[in-house]
């Protein structure tokens, strides 16, 4: 079975939301004096590879860390969706997703984002009605590589509120570079913290190779 890591090193250099908290990693215990390393962690929710919650954007919305651990493991579809401009309706027609699965989206973001060397604004991001598309296919969680599910200049962040009201999950800025498209089983972790609105993960896509392997993924039962 072939398995990708989607999730980047998360350190003081990593590209953050104009605004949002860079990462932090300082040591407040080091060998030399205290025998033992403790580190210091700061940094925003939604840096790097991270889940939103419904309660991101919708203060009714389901907390991060009520979420079942469940809603975590799914099939999903990498759809490639490189290029220029908003995702529209007629980039989704005709992909399939695994039934009550998800859909993740890949742009390109990190190529990008190392070519410019920082926070990238211009990213591909989901057009309202290829949001409301989704939803109404009955998808349960939407992916995308960009930092966000829609565009970096969106005022009303209507594409959140839309995927909040109906409880999908969203992970955003997940690091596709070497996935090709295709199904496969998705793992998106979040540490259970007292986040509500969303916290880093370490996600992963799995590829069965056979269909024993398939039927392990599609038995996965948690305790
Ligand atoms: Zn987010």
């Amino acid at each position: 079975m072939r398995v990708y890591d989607l999730s980047p090193l998360l350190d003081a250099d990593f590209p953050v939301w104009p605004g949002e908290p860079s990462v932090q990693v300082e040591l407040i215990r080091d060998h030399a004096r205290d025998g033992f390393a403790v580190s210091r962690l700061t940094m925003g929710s939604h840096v790097g590879c991270h889940v939103d919650a419904p309660y991101h954007f919708f203060a009714e919305g389901e907390k991060l860390m009520n979420l079942p651990l469940q809603r975590f493991l799914i099939w999903v579809q990498v759809v490639e969706a490189e290029g220029h401009g908003e995702i529209l309706p007629q980039h989704i027609r005709g992909t399939r997703w695994p039934g009550g699965g998800g859909i993740v989206f890949k742009t390109g973001y990190y190529r990008q984002m190392r070519k410019e060397g920082g926070f990238y604004r211009d990213f591909r991001a989901l057009s309202m009605e290829a949001a409301s598309l989704l939803v109404e296919s009955g998808i349960r969680f939407v992916g995308i590589d960009s930092p966000s599910i829609e565009p970096f200049r969106s005022e009303t962040l209507e594409v959140h509120k839309l995927f909040a009201r109906h409880g999908i999950l969203i992970l955003e800025g997940a690091d596709l570079e070497r996935v090709p498209p295709g199904e496969y089983f998705l793992m998106a972790l979040p540490v259970p913290v007292s986040a509500a609105d969303g916290v880093p993960v370490r996600a992963l896509l799995f590829q069965p190779e056979n269909e024993a392997e398939r039927a392990a993924l599609r038995n996965i039962g948690l305790a």
